[in-house]
């Protein structure tokens, strides 16, 4: 019985020397840091779309974590100026009347 432990606890060890996980990082994206292989941006083209209003994305922080990365790349397809982030967990009308104006 005791040479049956012996022996698993063997081979147990053995499984100490397998690599768990990926050691190297996937290149990111440098507009959007998505993964390069989950990348889209490569369909945006080089014109950004134009638009006759301004988007305003109000974003909770825990959207912020989660790696969708869908802002990166509404900004990335929009002209400068024509899109703005507000984050937070509210957005009282107080908070977003600045936006008219700026
Ligand atoms: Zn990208």
């Amino acid at each position: 019985m005791a040479e049956g432990i012996e022996e698993e606890l063997a081979q147990l060890a053995d499984l100490t020397h397998i690599e768990i996980g990926r050691r190297e990082k996937r290149p990111l994206c440098n507009i959007c840091s998505r993964p390069v292989g989950v990348c889209w941006c490569w369909s945006l083209g080089r014109q950004r779309v134009e638009t006759s209003c301004r988007v305003v994305i109000l974003q909770h922080p825990h959207e912020e974590k989660r790696c969708l990365r869908t802002a990166p790349i509404l900004q990335a397809a929009l002209p400068k100026g024509a899109y703005v982030e507000v984050k937070g967990k509210r957005f009282p009308f107080s908070r977003l009347v600045y936006l008219e104006n700026t």
